[in-house]
């Protein structure tokens, strides 16, 4: 589980277009003069790009802009991803060649509305595959986050693709083939010669390549996963979401696979070739990670850098989901939280889990991740144990969800105050999500009928001698 270290994305699905909004207002006020020139306005009233794929390698990006402009900023870094604004070449803003003044920015000296670039895709390697645009001979993905200039609101895409190429997404063309993209930086297309679709009443699924399962085997997990989370939240995602599957595109033997949720799609690269014995269980403890972030964190509004929640707590939860949907046994649950607490002492506590999160693509360990998983464990044996069984982690998230529960907040106040339920659960979160206390784990588990075994070289976590009723009990909830 611990080569989990995909991206959760931050961003919100559904944007109100405001400036398309006010500008069919004001449309809406002149209509008994311009009646007849109301239609082509609308048609205008936002920005339109063309995006053609004429090469693996190239990308011709034309823009018609909503609003005149002479500056425009292409994201540098994005996931730990580094110089992807080093792609943008031959920029034209009406026409004329504009210099690059700084890395990704450029600038002309008059006020324009047409631009035009060209994008350089580079190989995909193991750490940004999941991340940056990529193409191959046959098929790949094109995200509008490191393609297209930052601030772009709502806008109208037109794509030119190969022939004998389809362009699959979680957004759906009008009868015209143009897509109308909410959140650019959210976007995600999937486009290749021979890419598979199953649609189903949860879910569209998107499957090229060869593969030693059915399409609907990776379809039916994600869909279990899917039920799990709509349960667990009780919140109806706003957009129907889109799972793509495709080859890992760049084999090393050790990458088995790559993933990432961005927006309502969620992406996920593997290597065919990798022996496995149970791919069913493998897509749904796969799934059941990446499919909990089209919820947490890409469905709420939440604002800052609270990723030891929406990692940590979700590797946490999906593990309970993996257990709960028998991908896992409890043997396997009790062996993946040792094996992270072995990640998690093997670097130095320096950071608290805010701290961590606000930097967790410049520090060198995965606090996020381990940390935060740990913490999510001894939430919940505090929230089962004060409870009597009655109260979990997973209720939690159904508060989360709660109508204006969690309204633009800033993500780590509301959620440390919806953790903080009781007062055992209010002294783990001083001491571990906002101070850096080390994490006493031992301490906890006596009482919970657990032990930590950290003599040998590796740490196990085992039942104890003397289990009580009680204990039985809270062990039995979580799965045993
Ligand atoms: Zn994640």
């Amino acid at each position: 589980m611990s080569d989990v270290l995909d991206s959760g994305s931050g961003g919100i699905v559904l944007r109100a277009p405001l400036k398309t909004q006010s500008v069919l207002l004001l449309l809406a006020l002149c209509a008994a003069f311009i009646c007849l020139t109301c239609v082509e306005s609308r048609a205008q009233a936002q920005t339109r790009v063309k995006i053609t794929v004429s090469s693996p390698e190239d990308i011709v990006v034309q823009a018609h802009l909503f609003s005149p402009s002479r500056l425009w900023s292409f994201r540098n870094a994005h996931a730990g991803v580094l110089g992807i604004a080093e792609r943008i070449d031959r920029f034209r803003a009406n026409g004329v060649y504009v210099r690059m003044v700084a890395m990704g920015e450029f600038r002309s000296s008059t006020d324009a509305t047409e631009i035009d670039y060209v994008v350089h895709l580079r190989r995909p390697t193991p750490a940004d595959v999941a991340h940056v645009s990529w193409l191959n001979e046959d098929h790949g993905f094109l995200m509008f986050a490191d393609l297209l200039p930052q601030g772009m609101e709502a806008i109208s895409v037109e794509m030119a693709v190969p022939k004998g190429w389809t362009i699959q997404s979680a957004i759906a063309p009008d009868a015209d083939g143009i897509y109308q993209v909410s959140d650019p930086d959210e976007a995600i297309f999937f486009v290749g010669r021979s890419i598979r679709k199953t649609a189903k009443k949860e879910l569209d699924s998107f499957v090229t390549g060869t593969w030693p399962f059915k399409d609907a085997v990776a379809e039916k997990a994600a869909t279990r996963v899917m039920e799990k989370y709509l349960e667990l939240t009780a919140f109806r995602l706003p957009s129907r979401p889109a799972v793509m599957i495709a080859p890992l595109p760049v084999v090393t033997g050790t990458t088995k696979w790559r993933a990432q949720t961005r927006g309502s799609t969620v992406l996920l690269l593997m290597d065919p070739q990798v022996q496995m014995k149970n791919w069913k269980g493998q897509l749904e403890i796969i799934f059941a990670h990446e499919v909990l972030h089209l919820w947490v964190p890409n469905a709420l509004t939440l604002e800052g850098d609270y990723d030891w929640f929406f990692e940590g707590f979700t590797l946490y939860t999906a593990l309970l989901t993996a257990l709960d949907l028998k991908a896992i046994d409890f043997q396997e649950y009790l062996d993946t939280l040792a094996r992270v607490y072995d990640s998690y002492i093997s670097y130095p506590n320096v950071l608290s889990l805010i701290e961590a999160s606000e930097r967790r693509w410049t520090h060198p360990w995965p606090v996020v991740y381990d940390k935060g998983m740990l913490v999510a464990f001894l939430f919940d044996l505090v929230l089962r144990k004060e409870s009597g069984g009655k109260t979990t982690l997973a209720s939690r998230y159904r508060e989360l969800f709660s109508p204006g529960a969690a309204d633009r907040g800033d993500g780590n106040d509301v959620i440390i105050r919806l953790l903080s339920s009781t007062p055992g659960a209010a002294d783990l979160a001083k001491a571990y999500i906002s101070g850096k206390k080390d994490l006493e784990l031992d301490r906890y588990l006596a009482s919970y009928g657990l032990v930590l075994d950290t003599s040998g070289k590796n740490s196990r976590l085992v039942l104890g001698n003397k289990v009580d009723d009680d204990q039985k009990r809270l062990l039995r909830s979580l799965g045993y």
